[in-house]
């Protein structure tokens, strides 16, 4: 069975009450598998330590986040700690060392043959550099959960489907032949933060190692998951990982509010489907998944359903239960959804669909074709 990790001091990492990176996400999908009746079962990770946290982070920006965390009036914006993206808050620190271990433990479980699959029930904090917050991410909890797993002599493939490049991951492991990194995202030149292009192929030794396809705005779903399998099949073909570890942000759903792709919850049924069956094909069913963005509180809770039982192999409900409904009112808007899918032409036709398709096929095929040279 797979592992589902979470802790509710994962919900101390949170930012002011209005930012969209809320904990009250990952709280209503909880609660609507508790109201639909699905078994849920979760195990408790440690923190990680300060020296789990050093695999990555700087030692002076570890210091700097622990004292912004003790006096959040003292910001530090050298490290980015206390910005408009990443306000700080008292004790924010220890909820993010919480999820850092929920991650590390779910990479340390699949290292030791405990487990094969793994979901943590949040991080994917993949914007945070070694000495720098970015992007509401403090602790890069990926960076140090694949850091764990190269230091056993694993090959790792990070498959970032959030719809911001994942930034953080990639440059961390810029040089490293042993980590593998494909971001799939909308464009940098519409959306932070701001790279991800094909020609970042990685350097030295990590060259022909990282992967990104930048995508239009307004992409939508068969075109998404056409270009993922363009690239995906191929890289993993090559690279055989002995871990997948897949960052699942929600925020590529067309109701997301800071982005423009247009995927649905039906795209990321077969979406997460394709990840299970790449896990099973590439890299011996070894899974690890974590959640991300996904800033629409009608959406997002929804789609992590999904993920949940899509991994766990149960099927999928459709009404949503009126309890839930009604618990979450105020989050799920004015005219809330009935339904865990999304409804048919939920969205208006996009009158450029045609250019749109092309051109991501054709950062799918620019890519390939920079990365077929160094692949031999
Ligand atoms: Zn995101």
């Amino acid at each position: 069975m797979p592992v589902v990790l979470y802790h509710p001091e994962y919900g101390a990492y949170a930012f002011d009450a209005d930012h969209p990176f809320s904990p009250l996400r990952i709280e209503m999908v909880l609660d609507l598998l508790h109201e639909a009746g699905v078994p849920v079962e979760l195990v408790a990770p440690e923190s990680a330590t300060q020296d789990e946290l050093a695999t990555v982070h700087d030692s002076a920006y570890l210091g700097a986040v622990a004292d912004v965390s003790r006096s959040p009036a003292d910001p530090r914006f050298e490290y980015g700690l206390g910005t408009q993206d990443n306000p700080m808050k008292a004790g924010m620190d220890l909820g993010a060392a919480r999820i850092a271990g929920g991650t590390l433990t779910g990479a340390r479980m699949i290292a030791e043959g405990k487990a094969s699959k793994v979901l943590q029930m949040g991080g994917g904090l993949h914007h945070a550099r070694a000495a720098l917050a970015s992007g509401f991410c403090l602790f890069n909890d990926l960076a140090i959960a694949i850091r764990d797993l190269t230091s056993r002599g694993l090959h790792v493939a990070y498959l970032d489907v959030d719809v911001h490049h994942g930034d953080g991951v990639q440059s961390i492991f810029f040089d490293d032949d042993h980590v593998l990194t494909l971001s799939l995202h909308e464009s940098g030149e519409y959306l932070f933060p701001g790279s991800g292009w094909t020609h970042e192929l990685g350097r030295g030794m990590g060259r022909g190692f990282k992967l990104n396809v930048p995508l239009e705005p307004f992409t939508e779903g068969d075109n998404y998951l056409e270009v993922l399998d363009m690239v995906a099949q191929p890289a993993l073909e090559y690279f055989r990982p002995d871990v997948l570890v897949v960052q699942a942000g929600a925020d590529a759903h067309f109701a997301d509010p800071l982005a423009d792709l247009l995927l649905t919850t039906q795209t990321y049924e077969a979406l997460f489907r394709r990840i299970l069956t790449y896990a099973d094909r590439f890299s011996a069913g070894r899974l690890l998944l974590t959640l991300g963005g996904g800033y629409s509180l009608e959406a997002t809770p929804r789609i992590w359903t999904i993920l949940y039982l899509v991994l766990f192999g149960y099927p999928i409900f459709e009404n949503l239960p009126a309890a839930w409904i009604e618990r979450w009112r105020k989050e799920l808007g004015p005219d809330p959804p009935r339904t865990l899918h999304d409804p048919p032409h939920p969205y208006e036709t996009i009158p450029r669909r045609e250019e749109i398709n092309r051109h991501n096929r054709l950062m799918a095929q620019r890519l390939l074709d920079a990365v077929s040279m160094l692949w031999l």
